[in-house]
């Protein structure tokens, strides 16, 4: 009787060594965009499903020891510099800069960034330009000698924004000032009279936006003049995108305008197992990580993992997607 009683104690303390080291922990940092954007919505509804998978995996048998953290940074081409300097595991970048980062060109000329890997596409993001109310501003032509917020360096928004200057063969002199507010600073500065307009790169809809378009009477402009139409036609990660009527109080009809897709981005040098997980959290709890944001109603595993993908899929995502036959 004692002898068989210390057996059994001997026993469930080598399980619960095992099952201890089987778990190690290990931690996880994806960059994502201002408080106050959709990318660190999406971040962060990652992490909670990566934390959902690790308790609920543990009371199905099936364990994994990742933790995550989803903080805000300046934005996507912060995130991909980051990514390959190893300080982050992931991050959300829109198409055009993982176009730019796997080609090296534009922003990226100084080098290919050869290790970016794909995980997923996430929702389309228009390039929104609000205008203040009262600034007079409806167009393009509008903006010539206004003080124009192009937003924070090391932000998606700030390099297509120097994109659509060039396109229309004009820099910064175009404006009467150019100010670098981050954006979860421009809305207060155009409802302050700081400026007259910005520009951001961001999903619909988004609470900034809301802000300055319910909040203090901003209007989204038409931009599909002919610098615009070129750009669709001459680059593959950008697409006309249409806000539709309704969508903020001052939204009264459909805007056109061109826009890309977020993503989320990795690198070769993160672990199979890791990007695995994280993927196939997601995709285990898809309804749960689409009622996260309106912005995400529309995501089908389909286009996520096809649309807006420049640089190769990670092989620990690729082992997820064909295992549910999606590859
Ligand atoms: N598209 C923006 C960027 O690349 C971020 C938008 C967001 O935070 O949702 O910096």
């Amino acid at each position: 009787m004692k002898a068989s009683f210390s057996k059994a104690l001997v026993s469930v303390a080598a399980g619960t060594l095992l099952s201890t080291s089987a778990l190690a922990t290990e931690f996880m940092t994806i960059g994502t965009g201002g408080p106050t954007g959709v990318y660190f919505q999406v971040g962060n509804a990652v992490c909670q499903m990566v934390h959902r998978e690790a308790a609920e995996g543990r009371s199905a048998g099936r364990q994994h020891g990742y933790r995550c953290s989803a903080p805000s940074t300046a934005g996507s081409i912060y995130n991909i510099r980051n990514i390959e300097a190893g300080e982050l595991q992931f991050g959300v970048a829109q198409s055009d800069w993982q176009f730019h980062a796997v080609n090296g060109t534009s922003k990226f000329d100084d080098g290919q960034i050869g290790d970016l890997r794909a995980v997923f596409s996430v929702h389309p993001e228009p390039f929104q330009i609000l205008a203040g109310e009262g600034s007079g501003i409806t167009s393009w032509d509008d903006l010539k000698g206004k003080r124009v917020n192009i937003g924070n360096p090391g932000s998606g928004q700030r390099g297509t924004f120097e994109v659509l200057l060039n396109a229309n063969n004009a820099d910064l002199d175009y404006f009467g000032t150019a100010s670098e507010f981050t954006s979860s600073e421009q809305s207060t500065a155009l409802c302050n009279g700081d400026i007259d307009a910005y520009g951001y790169t961001v999903g619909v809809p988004n609470a900034g936006v809301a802000q300055a378009a319910d909040g203090c009477g901003a209007s989204i402009i038409n931009l599909n003049n002919a610098a615009v139409e070129k750009l669709v036609a001459d680059n593959p990660y950008y697409a006309f995108a249409t806000i539709p009527a309704g969508t903020y109080s001052t939204t009264s009809a459909d805007v056109t305008t061109f826009g890309v897709k977020a993503t989320f981005v990795t690198s070769a040098k993160v672990d199979a197992d890791m990007v695995y997980e994280v993927t196939r959290a997601v995709f285990e709890n898809f309804d749960a990580f689409k009622s996260l944001h309106p912005a995400f109603s529309n995501l089908t595993p389909e286009s996520m993992i096809s649309e807006g993908l420049s640089a190769p899929l990670h092989e620990g995502a690729v082992r997820y997607y064909k295992e549910r036959g999606w590859m």
